[in-house]
């Protein structure tokens, strides 16, 4: 009961003083206070570092190494940590029969199937949901409160890709090895080192493979998830890719865009002077790619995909472009969808003003909307940053923050605590045949995500199982 005053009374200073160091507080007490036997020296300890919240605006290094040695020092988290070292084979095995099962986006079954299999070993409640997303969930103290640890389950690479993985000295390769590789077997071992060492968290973890975060997936998988637990949802940590280097805390707004322009069609020599899509799709590609983007806020385009016609002798019928708009501010992105709209309605136009016979039917244009990332940001001050911070701390590392387009896009739009890290190791090549990654120090980045999830969960106290 301790406890819970003394968070309350943290959450109450939170208002008044700079969060960072308060909700560093919280973190804290998450994982100590609970340990009843200690309570008293916590207590006290505590009432310090809550004092020193109100001198200071962020902790200072020491106060924050204390805290991390707060959790270090719980043999079960400890374990945990252990259990990462010992079980690297295993990890590397999982990533590797996991890449080689293919899970484009929206078939992603087979290695649900795969991912579930798995979670059974883990000592999880498994359930899939009605849009494939495989969900483990460890039941904590408080039921009424959950974290959400995601991978997801989808690669960009389409039905018939060569996934087989090769290995060339350390580096495997192979596609979505990384992307999302690395994630589901991070996701895995995160909660086997956890079932391992009987963690019980004080806050319900949910462990889910989704589906649907690539291309037009358009982060299925991961709103499907916020719409089943938001009431409940505390925080969401998601682990896409490998690395340390960067945590993911301001989201990428982005918006997709299919053209699709139609006309007549019709044959090559005898038909010649007829409006041709291809033509006018061409025209309308030239005028939108010379539109100027700023350089700040980053905005970006990308003509991405094209098909259209049926043969090299006939006057296509239909052509169709796939845009994708990237900027760091919403506005630009609404200018470039602005840009687009009329550099292809223009490019019919130069088509029809060029055709022989107007007679000959017309061209028309449709834009579908088929992908948009809403923007957000994680809160400096967040509980769940200070935890990634505290975690970094611990495993001695230093990120950088990043602007991404990840599954945390959904979550940090609406304004719940969410970030994007990578599972540790190193990889590259992301959506191309040469992905690759390496496994060296993977540990340590499992450990920072580990902590970090234990940060915001807590950790419940087991008898017999303190110190
Ligand atoms: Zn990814």
């Amino acid at each position: 009961m301790a406890g819970v005053r003394l968070k309350a009374s943290g959450e109450k200073i939170a208002r008044v003083s700079d969060g960072r160091a308060v909700s560093t507080i919280c973190w804290f007490d998450y994982f100590s206070l609970h340990l009843s036997h200690r309570t008293v020296k916590q207590l006290a300890l505590c009432v310090i570092l809550l004092s020193m919240s109100l001198r200071s605006p962020v902790l200072s290094h020491a106060a924050r190494a204390q805290q991390n040695g707060a959790l270090a020092d719980n043999a079960q988290v400890r374990e945990a940590l252990n259990w990462f070292a010992n079980n690297l084979d295993w990890i590397n095995e999982q990533q590797i029969r996991l890449t080689e099962i293919p899970a484009p986006s929206f078939q992603e079954e087979k290695r649900a199937v795969a991912v579930k299999e798995l979670f059974a070993g883990e000592g999880l409640v498994i359930h899939t949901d009605k849009i494939g997303n495989v969900i483990g969930e460890l039941r904590g103290q408080n039921e009424k409160e959950v974290v959400l640890m995601t991978a997801h389950l989808d690669t960009v690479f389409p039905p018939g890709t060569e996934v087989k993985v090769r290995t060339e000295g350390d580096r495997l390769i192979a596609p979505g090895i990384s992307d999302n590789g690395t994630g589901l077997a991070g996701l895995l071992a995160i909660a086997r080192a956890i079932h391992a060492a009987k963690i019980q968290p004080q806050r319900t973890i949910l462990f889910a493979a989704n589906v649907g975060e690539e291309g037009e997936g358009n982060l299925r998988g991961m709103r499907s998830l916020i719409e089943a637990y938001r009431s409940r949802l505390r925080a969401v940590i998601v682990l896409d890719g490998s690395g340390i280097d960067h945590v993911t805390t301001k989201a990428l707004a982005s918006r997709r865009v299919e053209v699709v322009i139609t006309g007549p069609g019709g044959h090559s020599w005898s038909d010649f002077g007829m409006p041709n899509p291809i033509n006018a799709l061409v025209r309308g590609s030239v005028r939108f790619i010379n539109t100027r983007v700023p350089a700040t806020p980053r905005t970006t385009f990308n003509l991405g995909q094209v098909e259209g016609g049926t043969s090299v002798n006939s006057i296509p019928h239909e052509a169709k472009l796939k845009v994708d708009l990237r900027s760091e501010n919403e506005d630009e992105i609404v200018r470039l969808e602005a840009a687009l709209r009329d550099s292809f309605e223009t490019g019919i136009k130069d088509e029809m003003d060029n055709v022989r016979e107007r007679s000959r039917g017309r061209l028309s244009v449709k834009f579908n909307l088929i992908g948009s990332r809403p923007g957000g940001e994680l809160a400096t001050d967040s509980p769940l940053l200070t935890s990634l911070r505290l975690a970094d701390d611990a495993v001695g590392n230093q990120s950088r923050i990043e602007r991404s387009s990840t599954d945390a896009n959904i979550p940090m739009s609406m304004g719940i605590d969410a970030l994007a890290i990578g599972a540790g190791g190193n990889g590259g090549g992301a959506h191309s045949l040469q992905e690759w990654y390496e496994a060296a120090g993977r540990e340590t980045g499992l450990k920072r995500a580990m902590l970090t999830l234990l940060g915001v969960a807590g950790v419940a106290e087991t008898p017999g199982q303190g110190k």
